[in-house]
């Protein structure tokens, strides 16, 4: 594994690790990524590939699609594994990042029993499997496991404001049950845990038809079709580019065994949806109007990372801001739109 510093450069937009991380990432593992056909999970694996490492992607393809990761096929160590962690699977592993499940609200609320079961099933047997092997266990929680807060920004202290019995309560309860579990197989079976709450993160290889604000927004724009703003757009979010994150997950992942989280990552610059949507008809020049639609249920009205934490044990903050990561998404999809506008007039 020569040159990583420089592989792992490359990759990421030219972020240097500090040797403690590359010490780590340089022991090659066997590492199973579920969700990794997925947007965050296919960065990831392409990432830990291009560090050497055999990786093994698991993925029920619900919301993940192929093309996320056919070009990761060149890797010998690439395996890719149609499975749905539901389903207790048995593989001999040394490490397991555990992204399976659909992320965006109208997919998750989709089949909420099924995503309650990802969350609670999925990481019960990725658990059991961590204790089999001896593996060290990283969860994708989130910031939703805090509701619709009232402390602002949010610390890792913060216990939340959750509703048990809403739409969005499958995938809240879901991740925040999943937590327990982590906590619980690292009390009583001594199992390596490392616990993520993710901020809101985009970038390239979303799905168009994600349903997240951000590839909502640009696809719409890019379509000159309307733009839908949920509510009146002053509730706020902050946006992380996807490049930041994963150097996160990566440093968390090479941390000591003593940091457990939970632990956020995501970008503290907060903006609100109605100036999400104001950048995003700026930087496509646009012509889209915008539209306002009614609030989802139990919507959160604020959102912002207490990012201290991640700062002081990791050494790590963002370094996209919104305008420059918003360019590449929006050259992402503009691509995407191109091919599939191409493909339809070749049929036609
Ligand atoms: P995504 O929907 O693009 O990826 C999820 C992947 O998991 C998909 O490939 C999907 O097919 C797969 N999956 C879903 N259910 C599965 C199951 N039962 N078995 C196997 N595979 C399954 O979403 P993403 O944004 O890449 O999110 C990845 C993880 O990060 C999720 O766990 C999500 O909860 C967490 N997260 C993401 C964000 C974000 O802003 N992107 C924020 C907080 C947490
Ligand atoms: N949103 C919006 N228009 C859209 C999609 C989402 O105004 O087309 C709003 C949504 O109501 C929420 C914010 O944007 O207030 C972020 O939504 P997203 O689904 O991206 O993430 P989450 O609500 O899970 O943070």
């Amino acid at each position: 594994m020569t040159n990583l510093k420089n592989v792992l450069s490359g990759n990421l937009e030219k972020l240097i690790y500090e040797d403690s991380v590359l010490q780590r990432l340089e022991i090659q593992k066997r590492i199973l990524v579920t969700g990794g056909a997925g947007f965050l999970g296919s960065h990831l694996c392409e990432l830990l590939l291009e560090a050497g490492h055999q990786v093994i992607c698991a993925d029920n393809f619900s919301t993940g699609m192929r093309q996320n990761v056919e070009h990761l096929k060149r890797f010998d160590g690439f395996r890719l594994i149609v499975h749905d962690v539901v389903e207790p699977i048995d593989l001999d592993v040394d490490e397991i990042y555990n992204l399976a499940c659909p992320a965006s609200p109208p997919h998750y609320q989709a089949d909420p029993i099924h995503t309650t079961k990802t969350c609670v099933l999925g990481t019960l047997n990725m658990l059991e499997l961590a204790a089999r092997y001896g593996a060290r266990i990283f969860q994708a929680s989130t910031s939703e496991i805090y509701g619709d807060p009232q402390i602002h920004p949010q610390v890792e202290s913060y216990w939340g404001n959750v509703n048990t019995f809403g739409p969005r309560s499958c995938y809240d309860e879901g991740k925040r049950c999943a937590e327990t579990l982590l906590f619980d197989f690292h009390r009583a079976r001594q199992v390596e845990i490392k616990v993520v709450r993710i901020f809101n993160t985009y970038g390239p290889r979303m799905r168009p038809d994600d349903g997240r604000v951000v590839s909502n927004f640009i696809v719409q724009a890019l379509k000159g079709e309307d733009i839908t703003i949920y509510g009146n757009g002053s509730q706020t979010r902050s946006f992380c580019f996807v490049d930041d994150l994963i150097d996160g997950i990566i440093r968390v992942m090479a941390s000591p065994a003593s940091l457990t989280g939970p632990i956020n990552l995501g970008n503290p610059a907060e903006f609100t949806i109605g100036e999400l949507a104001e950048q995003v008809i700026e930087l496509t020049g646009s012509r889209s109007k915008i539209v306002y639609r009614p609030l989802p249920v139990d919507d959160p009205r604020q959102r912002r990372p207490d990012i201290s934490l991640a700062e002081r044990e990791l050494g790590w903050r963002p370094r996209v801001d919104l305008s420059a990561g918003l360019a590449q998404t929006i050259g992402h999809f503009d691509a995407l739109l191109t091919q599939s506008d191409r493909e339809l007039m070749e049929v036609a």
